[in-house]
Order: C-alpha cells, then structure tokens, then sequence
C-alpha cells in the first residue's frame, strides 16, 4: 500500500456531470461561507494559490495574468482616453491591477458583493489584491447590479469581472443590467464582459449575444486561453457605443507598459474565431 498517496490532498472541480479538474492542493489557508458562497484560498503543488467560490476556481495565481490581462487591456488600449473604469465583481483585485497601469485612468470604482471575496483575497493573494488599496480606487461592497440601477456615475469603461451565472451574478448576464450599463456610459463607452465557455457555454454564448445586440451597437467576441477554467479556451464580449476594437485600437500607447500574455498581435487575433463560434453566433463580421 502506498501510504504517501493516501496523505495527498486533491481538489477536484466537478464539470455537468462527465469529467472534472484535479488539482493537487498543499494546504487550505482560508475557508469561510458568507451569505453568497463558500470562499476558500488554497495553496496548490503546481499553481500557486487558488481561490475558490463554492468550489469553482476564481483565480489561480499561475495562469491569472491571461485572464486579467485580456479583460483589463483590450478595452483600455481601444478608449482614446480612459479616466473613470467601474469594475464589478473581481475582488481578487487583478482586474483593477491591471487597469492601474494606465495612466490616464484617474479612477477606478470595484463593486464586489461579497466581503469575504475581498478579505481572502486581501489576506492570502496579495499578487492581485496589492492595488484594492491605491488611492485611485473605490472599493464598494455591494450587488453590482443594484449598482448600475442607481449610480449616476458616467463611466469610460465598464468590465464585468463575474463569476459563472448563477447565484448572486444571475443579474449581471441580463437585459436591464445591460441597459444600466449602457446608460451610465460615457458616448464612446465600451463594456467588456465575461463570457464562459465557448465550447461548453454555447446556447449561453448565443443568447448573450443577442441580448448585448440589441443594447449595443457594436459588439464583439473575442477568446483567450485559460489553463485552469474548464475547456481551456474562454471568450471575453466587447460591446460599445462606437468604437471598433481593432480599428480603433491604439497601436502606438503600449511602450510604456509590460505586460505578458497581451500584445498589440494577440489583440487583434483574439477577435478572429473559430468556425464552430461564428456559426453559433451567426457571423460577427
Ligand atoms: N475570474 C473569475 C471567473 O471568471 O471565474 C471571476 C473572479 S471574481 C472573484 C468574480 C466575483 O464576482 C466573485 O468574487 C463574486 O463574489 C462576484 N460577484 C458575483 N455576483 C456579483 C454581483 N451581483 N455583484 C458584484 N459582484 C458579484
């Protein structure tokens, strides 16, 4: 019998109901249930830390750059000049990290509902919470969409940085919330939004699609990679009230920033699908 393998702790992320994701965790360093979900940080073998909302992965800090960078950047390298960003969700803080390396951003407004989120992740990932203190943010801890319902705020970009829809993000993949959105938008505004799965969020995909279809006058899909969300490739919507991403996109205000997953040719071929997405969301051209 191999007793070294009974010692070893796995966590395991259940997929529908055919496969799942195994990862091989060290030790638990939080692990608390607030009104909307358990809230876990672990520390893995291979990953770094991970934090976990009801046992779905939020934010592995190996792999978390590509997600935030994508999220963060492609809107903020389209908007000519974005001086006010509201983020909703991410109280990682990776998202407002990122946009933190703007310059010309002057504020930052996160909205995550769930104290927890935000104590976890102040606590035990600093690599993304180090800007949720920066005097340029505004950190509420509230429902996103009550938020955009009642705010006369006028934002550049909005990015909705959300979990999977279910439970308390429900809203924030709905009509009137984007109607919200769209009218606390600056007239060249642009939002971006978590968009799942193509591979196994497609009739999602489709109807989101449409939903931001008839709210925005642009929109589109764009992917990126991902080593730890289920399926490994995951799209990101870009909706705006004018701007075109790749048309418009700024080529020469990258110098100053480093980055690395994001780069000016990665930008523009994240908007270039797979055949099998152009098909479900009827051609994006
Ligand atoms: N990168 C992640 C992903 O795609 O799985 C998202 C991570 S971020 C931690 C998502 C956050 O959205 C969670 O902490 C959750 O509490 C928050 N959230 C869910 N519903 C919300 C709502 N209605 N208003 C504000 N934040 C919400």
């Amino acid at each position: 019998m191999d007793t070294r393998k009974e010692m070893e702790l796995w966590f395991e992320e259940k997929h529908e109901d055919f496969f799942a994701t195994k990862i091989r965790i060290d030790n638990v360093l939080y692990s608390k249930r607030s009104d909307f979900q358990h809230v876990e940080v672990v520390e893995t073998k291979g990953f770094g830390r991970m934090l976990l909302n009801d046992g779905i992965i939020m934010v592995c800090e190996r792999d978390e750059f590509i997600y935030h960078e994508m999220i963060a950047h492609v809107p903020l390298f389209v908007h000519p000049n974005p001086k006010n960003v509201l983020v909703i969700g991410g109280g990682d803080g990776g998202t407002v990290r990122e946009v933190l390396k703007h310059k010309n951003v002057k504020k930052c407004v996160l909205v995550e509902i769930d104290p927890l989120v935000l104590e976890a992740s102040r606590k035990f990932l600093k690599q993304t919470s180090l800007k949720l203190d920066d005097p340029k943010v505004e950190v509420l801890t509230m429902d996103g969409n009550k938020y955009v319902n009642e705010t006369n705020q006028v934002f550049d970009i909005v990015i909705i940085d959300s979990t999977d829809p279910f439970g308390p993000s429900v809203p924030l993949f709905g009509e009137e919330f984007y109607r919200n959105v769209h009218r606390i938008l600056s007239e060249d505004g642009i939002v971006v939004s978590q968009f799942e799965s193509p591979f196994y969020s497609s009739e999602f995909q489709k109807k989101m699609y449409d939903t931001l279809g008839s709210i925005f006058k642009l929109v589109r899909v764009y992917n990126y990679h991902n080593m730890t969300y289920t399926s490994g490739l995951w799209s990101f919507a870009f909706s705006s009230k004018k701007l075109h991403p790749v048309k418009n996109l700024k080529k020469d205000m990258m110098k100053d920033i480093k980055l690395k997953y994001y780069n000016l040719d990665l930008h523009e071929a994240s908007f270039k699908l797979p055949q099998f997405m152009l098909e479900n969301l009827e051609s994006l051209e």
